[in-house]
């Protein structure tokens, strides 16, 4: 007798290999039977006409926090991820002194975008070391999770607030290092950093992973080479647009020392600038000729970011709008009600001054999102230009009506200037480029503005029923054994006999993702973008049913998943 089987669906094994029908026969948390199964399963499920594959692992998540007040991390479990990698960026919740949580919920709150009364309210804080964070996360997950030890962390416990800005002596160094072998054998998964001139902290300062030397980096690196089935994360400034020589060779320099391969984000991908592409791809290609290996992580959707009139958000910094937009809401509101405002306002952010802003004035592009007033409710999910014929008004007009009814709260999306069919084919291109992974959701972190947690079943539906870019056996390997292979996740990410029973069952023909909507359900009350999905019929973790129909069963079958146990080395070479 098995514990589960699985019915006559077709199996994608992760591999990339074409599917094929089968049995799945599960028993204590592994499969044990792919082909035809006769034992019988004390669960049975006739999954005829749909598909398995294995569960998706997310390798760059900021799940760090939220897992303590949902450790289910949803909505990424909703859409078929199993595993979860947290702890990226350089941002994590430990080690830690015991007076400095503020000062890490402050930070946090800043760089991703996690509202400050969650952390304060949602995290217990009881924790100073690696180990004891992972303890307390352990036997209360509802997926796996492993953690990367961050940067930040291990230099404010060490230098403090005082020589926050300050480069590390080398006694310093030595603690740190000792820090990072302490939480690596612990069970983290590797080293994580930020030096990027993008993230300062909550006090406004530039975080202080970015004052460390190459000194620092390399020791950090030294030490991770020294610890069974390790990895490296990094970001530095030139991810978002463009690689500096300097930065190429200090990430090929910490691959190179560590033995480890170094995955950074995010490559995007614009048919407009395609040399930019083989730029930042060329750091990979110069990693490798050093005994390096660098993996920049690229999405296979688009995931933009969203803005509101009553939120700071780039419509704020239009230049000259700024005047109307720090008004209190009251007055922001009989502002823009006034035509002559309006015409002003429009103006400038056509005019040649407003410079890169200029893109954010095509109003009819805009896509309505979540509204609050009965009477916009028509209106969510369509194109303001749409709206604007039908009614007669100027896109401009039809818009700041829409979101004056709603008291400025409407979710407005901007429509992503990168999804021409051009840019696609190029993304395709690149998705298979033994440079470049799928990933980069940045799921737990910019929890209001954006929604990258649902690419799973986007990319899916995608590539059965939409642009059909890769064959879907390659999009499955590209979220399942690829990632498993990168972290060294043993007996994960692929389906056959001997591997931990994580699994998604999905029915071909409605596989989806919905878009994402506003829902109050933080700590303290605070709102996020939640995105169900569609067509995901069951999600399997180690063998134990944790979504059904599309629902949370509310089980907590996840493991953490610690350096060394539940991975094993994966070089350079
Ligand atoms: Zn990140």
């Amino acid at each position: 007798m098995l514990d589960y089987v699985i019915r006559g669906a077709t199996v994608f094994d992760g591999t990339g290999e074409a599917g094929t029908i089968a049995d799945i026969g599960i028993k204590d948390g592994r499969i044990v039977a792919v082909g035809d199964v006769a034992d019988t399963g004390s669960i049975e499920l006739d999954a005829v006409g749909l598909m398995v594959m294995p569960g998706v692992i997310d390798p760059h998540t900021h799940y760090d926090a939220q897992l303590f007040w949902d450790p289910t991390a949803s909505p990424s479990n909703l859409h078929g991820v199993t595993t979860i990698i947290g702890g990226n960026c350089g941002f994590t919740l430990a080690p830690v002194n015991s007076g400095d949580a503020g000062y890490i919920s402050r930070m946090m709150a800043k760089v991703e975008g996690m509202p400050l009364v969650a952390l304060e309210e949602g995290v217990p804080w009881n924790w100073e070391s690696f180990g004891e964070y992972l303890g307390a996360l352990e036997g209360n997950l509802g997926v796996n999770a492993g953690f990367l030890v961050g940067h930040c962390a291990i230099r404010r416990k060490v230098l403090g607030a005082e020589r926050h800005s300050e480069v590390a002596t080398d006694d310093e160094i030595k603690t740190m290092r000792a820090l990072l072998a302490d939480s690596l054998m612990s069970g983290g998964l590797g080293f994580s950093s930020s030096q990027s001139r993008t993230h300062s902290d909550g006090e406004g300062n530039p975080i202080t992973s970015s004052f460390a030397d190459e000194r620092e980096m390399l020791a950090f690196c030294e030490e991770v080479s020294l610890h069974e089935g390790t990895t490296l994360e990094y970001i530095t400034s030139g991810c978002l647009d463009s690689f500096s020589d300097d930065e190429i060779e200090l990430m090929a320099n910490m691959s190179k020392t560590a033995n480890r391969p170094l995955n950074w984000n995010l490559l995007t991908v614009d048919s407009r600038t395609p040399e930019k592409i083989e730029h930042q791809l060329n750091a990979s290609t110069v990693a490798a000729e050093r005994g390096g290996r660098i993996i920049a992580l690229s999405m296979p959707t688009l995931v933009p970011m969203n803005m509101s009139f009553r939120n700071h958000c780039a419509l704020f910094l239009i230049p000259g709008w700024g005047e109307v937009m720090s008004l209190p809401v009251d007055e922001r509101i009989s502002k823009l009600r006034d035509p002559q405002v309006r015409a002003t306002l429009n103006e400038l952010a056509r005019s040649k001054d407003a410079g890169v802003f200029r893109r954010l004035s095509g109003w009819g592009n805009y896509v309505i999102g979540d509204t609050f007033a009965a009477a916009n409710k028509s209106f969510e999910w369509r194109d303001v230009d749409d709206i604007a014929t039908e009614l007669g008004k100027e896109p401009f007009d039809t818009l700041l009506d829409i979101v004056i009814a709603d008291d400025l709260k409407t979710v407005i999306w901007p429509k992503p200037s990168d999804r021409d069919d051009a840019s696609w084919a190029l993304r395709a291109e690149v998705w298979q480029d033994p440079r470049v992974m799928v990933g980069g959701s940045d799921a737990g972190a910019h929890l209001d503005r954006m929604c990258g947690a649902n690419y799973p079943t986007a990319f899916l539906g995608d590539c059965l029923r939409g642009r059909k870019l890769v064959p879907v056996e390659q999009a499955i390997r590209m979220m399942t054994s690829q990632p498993a292979e990168l972290f060294g996740l043993t007996d994960r990410g692929v389906i056959r006999e001997g591997a931990i029973a994580d699994l998604m069952v999905f029915d071909p023909s409605t596989i989806a993702s919905e878009p994402a909507r506003l829902i109050e359900d933080l700590p303290g009350g605070s709102p996020r973008l939640f995105a169900s999905s569609a067509g995901v019929v069951r999600v399997i973790i180690g063998g134990v049913e944790t979504i059904v129909d599309g629902e949370t069963t509310g089980a907590l079958p996840g493991a953490i998943l610690r350096s060394g146990r539940d991975t094993h080395t994966v070089t350079t070479a």
